[in-house]
């Protein structure tokens, strides 16, 4: 039984998805205390409540704890099944997140798998459909992984109902990633907007293309259907080789123009470092790199929650993780390399 004090780090819900996902692919029972301990509202939220639900699902595996506030949660995996699957959060939680969790061992069965997840499709603080769709699978296929989704209906925070729909297919053949170095980006911007006035939109598109000399033909804004209003406004860097997708959510109160300022400065400061991957990228790599062929890639600043996967992979897997400071801003993160 590995035991995994979930205050540790970054001590946020990444560690307990984490241990989900290579406890299934290893067969090894866990147990984690402090579930969430550094976060205002620790302990299992639906969310969490979810993900530990649909680890459970495609494994078989037994749990106890899994419970809403549990600080403590026992799992013990089973063979994970490929199969037809339906998850929902049932609230606005991110379904992403519950997608992250189940994706590397579904991507590790030996047959395909579908699965429609309910829940938010943006939120912040985790992966908005957007990065998961032209950021993070597009990276997952350069590794030889054929996972793609689509959005059936958007969510929102309050309200929630969206649905995100995988199809996740056998990993055959792992390849080696390698993303070190990248060309000046070529920018995009995309504002969604649900039930609010266009105006909000064509003000943050209109503080990103000033940022970034965003051309007018790569600037797009797009009306959504959802079950309460929303506001997204995305920038996304074609890089060739890959896309970076930094988000911001439009909230009640905060203007339009700090809505996109956010979003500016996360991609000023990853062009910046001239790395080619971004924070989020980096963390979310990590796991199905230690389970495929490895590789490296460099990326800026290393955040507290790839430090902290880091440190939760190496309690399931036998993976060799350096990190090699390049300079001030880039570091070279080496996986089973
Ligand atoms: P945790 O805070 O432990 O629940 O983990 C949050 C996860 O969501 C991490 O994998 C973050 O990299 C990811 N995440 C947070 N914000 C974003 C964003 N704007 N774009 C992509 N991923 C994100």
């Amino acid at each position: 039984m590995i035991d995994i004090d979930g205050s540790e780090g970054e001590g946020g819900g990444q560690v307990l998805r984490t241990s989900l996902a290579l406890s299934i692919v290893t067969g090894k029972p866990f147990r984690i205390f402090n579930i969430r301990a550094r976060r205002k509202n620790p302990g299992l939220q639906r969310q969490h409540l979810a993900a530990v639900k649909a680890a459970r699902e495609i494994c078989g595996g037994g749990v106890q704890g899994a419970e809403p506030g549990s600080k403590i949660l026992v799992f013990g995996p089973g063979p994970v099944r490929a199969g037809d699957y339906t998850f929902d959060v049932g609230s606005a939680g991110s379904a992403s997140l519950v997608l992250q969790t189940i994706l590397p061992p579904l991507l590790l069965a030996s047959g395909t798998s579908r699965v429609s997840i309910g829940g938010g499709t943006h939120n912040p603080m985790a992966p908005p459909f957007d990065f998961l769709a032209r950021a993070f699978l597009p990276v997952l296929r350069l590794m030889g992984a054929d996972a793609a989704v689509s959005v059936d209906r958007h969510g929102f925070y309050p309200a929630g109902g969206g649905r995100l729909a995988a199809q996740i297919r056998p990993w055959a053949n792992p390849g080696r990633l390698s993303l070190t170095s990248r060309p000046q980006p070529v920018w995009w911007t995309n504002a969604l907007l649900c039930r609010l006035e266009n105006h909000i939109g064509v003000r943050e598109i209109g503080v990103a293309r000033a940022a970034l000399e965003i051309p007018r033909q790569r600037a797009v804004l797009r009306r959504v259907d959802a079950d309460c209003p929303g506001n997204v406004i995305m920038i996304y860097a074609d890089c060739g080789t890959h896309m970076e997708v930094f988000t911001s959510i439009g909230q009640r109160g905060v203007s339009a123009e700090r809505v996109a300022q956010q979003v500016v400065d996360q991609a000023l400061a990853w062009q910046q470092t001239g790395a080619p991957v971004g924070e989020h990228l980096a963390d979310q790599l990590l796991v199905p790199m230690a389970l495929g062929a490895g590789g490296s890639f460099v990326t800026g600043p290393v955040s507290g929650h790839t430090q902290t996967n880091i440190a939760t992979i190496r309690r399931f897997v036998d993976a060799k993780i350096e990190v090699e400071r390049l300079d001030g801003q880039r570091n070279r993160i080496s996986v089973n390399s």
